[in-house]
């Protein structure tokens, strides 16, 4: 049995949670900081002890729990984690009966009801990520529930968590048979390739599915695209495959050069007719300046924080730069796909950085295509930082 300890939540924010809330706040909630005991079950009441909702203790990057229910009835076992698994899995059914897309998120933490974890299917492997120490005791039961339920030939995890230095290869590998990899999924005909046993991440962001979409049947046929904080460069393959006449994929990581060979090749497009450079981005927008070049297509993909030898850049602090620099690289008629998965601001203030961005250098555009999360990252309405991705497709004028 877990230890079960009640904790008073602070007057202000009590209706918060009474409305559905999840997240559990250092100032929400009376002397969470004296708890240590991960995984925890927590007993949340007001003032007067009055039962408002169960959770668990699990420090994460942000807060340091989550409430999963609000009846007082409901025990936190395997079963609870069964009745979310199987209402989250049938919310997926178009995805798994969809044969031109392997590669998938079939459980959203806290959107599917229980935050601090989520599962992603890919080819008949399921990964398991989780990110606290606390959620992560509920391993047992997540594994035993989703086995119950599910086929699968193997169960892999990612601890998304502090594990004091201590990264096991061994332990990424859970349940079934051990896949090979690179695993191949397919991403609406598009083929990428997936690691599930190679470090935090896997190869691709499954939430710019849409996007990577959109670029492919939409903007890229005979166009010069450059892809900036290109990753293992997913949106260049895609790109490529809607025709681009050539695509430039930069990054300052140097493994990102041979990911993105390998996302090429499996989609047997040669990767030597593009280019792929391993360098900062904003040395690379001064560079394409002074040779004036300049793209039709040019996408922005950057991390919310990231720190290079000469620039940090913020995305909440310095996207309308980045925007700026750009704008100034990309032909007059061409389009910006300006995206961020920073949950420190909303859609509305992202658009703010873009309009400032233009304003100051006195042109004009238009949006022509606006994304959010695709609808296998659920999000929970009453949560809305958990609905972090934004994308512009920002048309020049
Ligand atoms: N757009 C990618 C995901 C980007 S992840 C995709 O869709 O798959 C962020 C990437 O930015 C990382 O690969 C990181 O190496 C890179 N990066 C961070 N700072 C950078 C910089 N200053 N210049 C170039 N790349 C940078």
């Amino acid at each position: 049995m877990k230890p079960e300890i009640s904790l008073k939540v602070n007057e202000k924010f009590k209706a918060d949670y009474v409305k559905g809330y999840p997240l559990i706040l250092k100032e929400s909630v009376e002397n969470i900081e004296s708890i240590r005991a991960e995984g925890a079950i927590l007993r949340l009441t007001d003032k007067q002890g009055r039962f408002i909702g169960k959770g668990y203790f699990g420090k994460q990057n942000k807060g340091y729990g989550w409430v999963l229910t609000r009846n007082e009835r409901d025990v936190i076992d395997q079963s609870f984690i069964r009745g979310k698994l199987e209402s989250a899995l049938a919310k997926r059914q178009s995805f798994f009966d969809n044969l031109s897309t392997t590669a998938f998120r079939v459980f959203n933490g806290e959107g599917d009801g229980f935050g601090g974890f989520t599962i992603d299917y890919f080819a008949g492997y399921y990964l398991v990520s989780w990110y606290s120490e606390g959620v992560y005791t509920f391993k047992a039961e997540v594994v035993a529930a989703l086995s119950e339920l599910v086929e699968f030939k193997g169960i892999y995890q990612k601890k998304r968590f502090d594990t004091k230095g201590q990264y096991i290869e061994e332990d990424d590998f859970v349940a079934g048979e051990r896949g090979e990899f690179p695993l191949i999924v397919k991403e609406n005909n598009m083929n990428y390739a997936v690691y599930l046993n190679d470090g935090a991440m896997t190869g691709i962001f499954l939430d710019q599915r849409d996007v990577r979409y959109t670029i492919k049947e939409k903007y890229a046929r005979g166009k010069t695209v450059l892809n900036t904080f290109s990753y293992t460069g997913a949106f260049s393959v895609a790109a490529a495959l809607g025709g681009a006449a050539k695509t430039t994929s930069v990054d300052l990581a140097k493994r990102s050069s041979s990911k993105t060979i390998e996302q090429f090749s499996v989609n047997n497009i040669d990767y030597e007719s593009q280019d792929i450079l391993v360098m900062d981005v904003f040395n690379y927008f001064n560079y394409a300046k002074r040779k004036e070049m300049k793209y039709d297509l040019v996408i922005l993909d950057p991390p919310s924080f990231a720190r290079s030898k000469k620039y940090t850049f913020s995305a909440t602090k310095d996207y309308t730069n980045l925007m700026k620099e750009a704008i100034e690289i990309t032909e007059d008629d061409g389009l910006i796909v300006a995206s961020t998965n920073s949950a420190s601001f909303g859609m509305k203030k992202f658009k703010g950085f873009i309009d400032k961005a233009f304003k100051d250098l006195g042109k004009k555009y238009s949006i022509v295509e606006e994304f959010t999360l695709p609808s296998d990252f659920r999000v929970q309405k009453e949560f809305k930082e958990g609905d972090y991705l934004k994308v512009l497709f920002v048309k020049m004028q």
